[in-house]
């Protein structure tokens, strides 16, 4: 297989834009198409977090910003929370450490077991899944503690794959409202911080080979408590048969016209976060709503 560009060995296929690229050109096409869309959610003098989990997509997009932020003018730093799982957790942050170094991003750690005295596992109450309390923890303190180190937008390294799955599992349980807030761009009201998914366009796979191609080696590690993607099979399948099935779906998500929610947001009686309730979720697993 030999590159579209230069006809040196290419390292993927991308059937979608008819291309086969060497790593390479394939880095250039990778960030051109990402740096476009991006265009479209930063200003010049952003202080932009990224949301950085460890995972595939969240390195990808630190990769990504260390060249976007000296084009446009825009300051980033990594944010990362250290959720105390055993294993993953630990994997997890020297990696992330490596790519800040690496990439000489500046980088903030949160270690939950430090600074609330408990990780992850020892806060599952009663039934509720670890996966919900994560995402309570992980949606407070991702706009809260980069809102307090100056940031004005927070960028998370959500895919194409992940928005497409979840887009079909917000429509079976006809939460309209729920598609409206897929967008890639969710402006900020009072304390709560500006959104932004710059790869919003960008496939597992392609964030996976934007690594390789820069020489990365993968991270492994899996958290003890995730599920299989029910969807992911079944999109996959459609894609393969209709190729650019899953961009089709992820522009159409775009152009989704469902008004989001514009409700005044109070503040959280015991810690002052915006919250739609007296006290906020964060503060109710926390124990502090006595
Ligand atoms: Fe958190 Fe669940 Fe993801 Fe693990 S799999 S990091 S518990 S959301
Ligand atoms: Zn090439
Ligand atoms: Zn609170």
């Amino acid at each position: 297989m030999r590159c579209s560009v230069c006809s040196k060995e290419a390292i993927l296929e991308l059937p979608v834009y008819k291309k086969r690229l060497c790593a390479e050109h394939y880095v250039q096409w990778y960030y051109e198409k990402t740096r476009d869309f991006t265009k479209k959610l930063t200003r010049p003098g952003d202080k932009i977090a990224l949301a950085i989990s460890g995972g595939k997509d969240s390195l990808a997009l630190a990769v990504f910003f260390s060249q976007y932020q000296r084009e446009f003018d825009v300051d980033v730093f990594m944010f990362h929370i250290d959720l105390g799982i055993p294993g993953s957790s630990q994997e997890a942050r020297k990696v992330v450490e490596k790519f800040s170094r690496d990439l000489g991003m500046e980088l903030y750690v949160y270690d939950l077991k430090k600074e609330l005295g408990r990780s992850l596992p020892e806060f599952r109450k009663g039934s509720r899944p670890p996966c919900s309390v994560c995402g309570i923890i992980k949606r407070y303190l991702m706009n809260r503690i980069p809102r307090e180190l100056g940031a004005n937008k927070l960028a998370t390294g959500h895919n194409l794959d992940d928005q497409v799955e979840n887009f079909f599992k917000n429509w079976l349980s006809q939460h309209w409202d729920w598609i409206a807030k897929q967008k890639p761009i969710l402006p900020g009201q009072g304390k709560l911080l500006t959104r932004i998914k710059p790869l919003f366009e960008r496939t597992e796979k392609e964030n996976t080979m934007y690594l390789v191609a820069h020489g990365y080696d993968l991270p492994g590690y899996k958290c003890r408590y995730s599920q299989p993607a029910k969807w992911k099979p079944i999109v996959e399948m459609i894609e393969n048969e209709h190729p650019g099935f899953k961009l089709a779906m992820i522009k159409s998500i775009e152009r989704f016209d469902y008004p989001v929610s514009t409700q005044e947001l109070g503040e959280c009686k015991v810690c002052g976060e915006p919250t739609s309730q007296e006290v906020c979720a964060f503060c109710k697993i926390l124990g502090l709503n006595k």
